[in-house]
């Protein structure tokens, strides 16, 4: 029995992709600090599709935690890890609380590497995939996200490399970098609050990509042989070849 493993499943993306996955007929590991909304996803997702769900409740973004997780999770065969989990903060660079940033570069950067590098160690030479969620800000960077795009940056240079490295030691594992637009889940709202700032009413968000096509676009992504999976502004799916350059010489 094989299992996809996914981070932040309690809400927004994480949620809509346990949806479609769920929906094709793959076992789930579910991954959130939020333990009723996991076990409440769990039974609807056990009796809608007949899989097997199985709970991981954790914060990722406390020392050791991503690392415990990957050792609980050794009997499982996991057939994707998609490390979904992140948080944004729209502070001005000169407000950005310390204790914010320090616990967004454990979530975004470190858990994320954590895992991503346990699973490449286990998985190269099985057709296992790995599936970063990056962002339209870990290609450009976006005023008042200057931290949260830098962390972003990490993952999508990260996982580009991996894909590449994979790539050239001819290794059967895939890892693709997902990179979304702005999509309609709670990560603004929290990406204010963790500012101390009102979440701002002028901005017309119900044009905002659902997340359920952004599940159905990390589907199409994770059965492609494309690397990075990139939204555009208009909410369409462009699947390319890696973005940044990979000096091909050794160093
Ligand atoms: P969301 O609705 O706020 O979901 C975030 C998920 O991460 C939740 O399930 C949350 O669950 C989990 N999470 C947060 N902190 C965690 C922690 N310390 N440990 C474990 N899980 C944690 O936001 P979203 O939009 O779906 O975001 C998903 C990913 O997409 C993020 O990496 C985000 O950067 C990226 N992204 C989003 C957008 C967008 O416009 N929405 C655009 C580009 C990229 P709990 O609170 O239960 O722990």
């Amino acid at each position: 029995m094989t299992y996809v493993l996914i981070t932040g499943a309690s809400s927004g993306i994480g949620l809509a992709m346990c949806h479609k996955f769920a929906s094709e007929g793959h076992n789930l590991i579910i991954v959130a600090r939020s333990e009723d909304k996991l076990n409440t996803l769990k039974s609807e997702l056990e009796s809608q599709f007949h899989i097997d769900v199985m709970v991981k409740v954790v914060d990722l973004s406390t020392f050791g935690a991503a690392q415990q997780l990957y050792d609980q999770c050794a009997e499982y065969e996991i057939e994707v890890l998609i490390n979904n989990a992140g948080f944004g903060d729209f502070s001005n660079v000169w407000d950005m609380s310390l204790d914010k940033a320090e616990q967004m570069l454990d979530l975004n950067i470190k858990a994320l590497t954590t895992l991503s590098l346990n699973y490449v160690r286990d998985y190269r030479n099985k057709a296992a995939t790995l599936i970063n969620v990056s962002s339209i800000g870990g290609y450009k960077m976006f005023p008042t996200a200057v931290t949260y795009c830098a962390t972003k940056f990490y993952v999508s240079a990260f996982t580009e490399g991996v894909a590449e490295d994979l790539r050239i030691g001819q290794k059967p594992m895939r890892a693709k970098v997902l990179a979304p637009a702005a999509t309609a889940t709670d990560f603004f709202n929290q990406a204010y609050t963790n500012a101390g700032l009102e979440s701002d009413t002028s901005i017309d968000r119900s044009q905002y990509t659902p997340a359920s096509v952004l599940a159905t676009y990390t589907y199409q992504l994770f059965q492609s042989e494309h690397i990075v999976g990139h939204v555009d502004g208009e909410g369409q799916l462009m699947l390319q070849p890696p973005m940044f350059d990979y000096v091909h010489a050794t160093v």
